[in-house]
């Protein structure tokens, strides 16, 4: 289906005067914005057009009831400067996933793909040219309807909207395994992208990072002995020459980074098993020699090497190099710089006449 997406450009662009190597993270907003409405149960008027303010209703429900979640992904330079996506689909259909555990309309994949096309064109003078940096694109969808009560919202807004993050410097991580607060329950919210599960993760961060810590471990719900994922990214081991990363058991989120994290590993000709995995397991593994590399993998950073995760007080020393995380790492920044073949067929050119 070709849909009619309207281009309203800004007067000027912001992007002139922008230092790509010194971008403050999560700061700096591109000139456009892709928006949508829907309304009368159909979604309405996909344009393009420049960054503003929304006026919001104070009883919009998202405020109230959260029907809010999101997406996150990144559009790089090839070598001839065409600019190019990284499994857009996947993204598209992971939205409608998260859409509906949380009773939200579905918005068409091939509209969601056609937005981010046309806003990506619009916006190309700001997608950094160098390997490990990107434009951020934060696709999202939330309640507006003014209502209070308990109910699906009939009135919704999907935009996307885009911010550059120069190269990432990955250094190698400390991890703090929760042991109290949880992040999801099976039949729970955790594998939507639903914005109160971010929102339920702040304080027990902040107290990991007041203990010294970068960022959460979380176990499952029951028992805190199984390894779910680390705030935004999933995780992977490498014990005894082969790799293990949590099942999905409806309790992690479905990365994209980490389902083609497994397809490079393979590819190299590692063993790679989905299973579930205890923390008491990788602490014996550390004991005794086996575990060799752990890493998380998520869209914001590519690859965060793991150093060591805290267990009350008793800590597991991973490694201090990650060789493996590093090859797939640059395997990675290189398949979405277009430096090397790209064999799984992942990246989605932007067509240059789009504009
Ligand atoms: C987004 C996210 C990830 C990583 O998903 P990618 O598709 O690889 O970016 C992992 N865990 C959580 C909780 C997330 O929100």
């Amino acid at each position: 289906m070709k849909h009619n997406i309207s281009i309203k450009k800004a007067e000027k662009t912001k992007a002139e005067n922008l230092d790509f190597n010194n971008i403050p993270l999560g700061r700096t907003f591109t000139d456009h914005m892709f928006i949508c409405d829907y309304e009368n149960g159909q979604w309405n008027n996909p344009r393009v057009e420049p960054l503003e303010l929304i006026p919001t209703h104070p009883a919009a429900m998202a405020l109230h009831y959260g029907q809010a979640i999101f997406e996150g992904m990144k559009a790089t330079l090839d070598t001839e400067g065409t600019p190019m996506l990284f499994r857009p689909e996947k993204n598209a259909a992971r939205i409608n996933f998260s859409a509906d555990r949380m009773g939200m309309p579905n918005f068409p994949e091939d509209l969601f793909v056609e937005g981010l096309k046309q806003l990506v064109s619009v916006e190309k003078s700001w997608i950094p040219p160098q390997e490990g940096s990107a434009l951020y694109l934060r696709p999202f969808m939330y309640a507006d309807e003014p209502f209070i009560g308990m109910r699906a919202a009939t009135s919704f807004k999907f935009i996307i909207i885009c911010s550059p993050a120069g190269p990432f410097f990955s250094k190698r991580i400390k991890l703090w395994a929760e042991n109290k607060y949880i992040r999801a329950a099976s039949g729970g919210t955790g594998e939507a992208k639903a914005a109160g599960n971010y929102a339920a993760a702040i304080r027990p961060t902040e107290y990991a990072k007041a203990k010294g810590y970068d960022q959460v471990l979380w176990l499952d719900a029951v028992e805190h002995n199984y390894i779910q994922e680390v705030g935004t990214m999933n995780i992977f081991f490498k014990v005894d020459e082969k790799f293990i990363t949590p099942k999905r058991d409806g309790s992690i989120l479905d990365g994209i980074t980490r389902m083609s994290v497994m397809d490079i590993l393979r590819d190299k000709g590692f063993e790679v098993k989905e299973r579930a995995i205890t923390i008491q397991e990788i602490r014996d593994a550390s004991i005794n020699g086996s575990l060799e590399e752990a890493f998380g993998t998520g869209t914001a950073v590519g690859i965060a090497y793991i150093q060591e995760i805290a267990m009350g007080n008793k800590t597991i020393h991973v490694s201090d190099e990650s060789p493996v995380g590093l090859m797939v790492n640059q395997t990675l920044n290189k398949i979405k710089t277009g430096k090397i073949e790209d064999k799984f067929n992942w990246m989605v050119k932007v067509e240059k006449e789009l504009v």
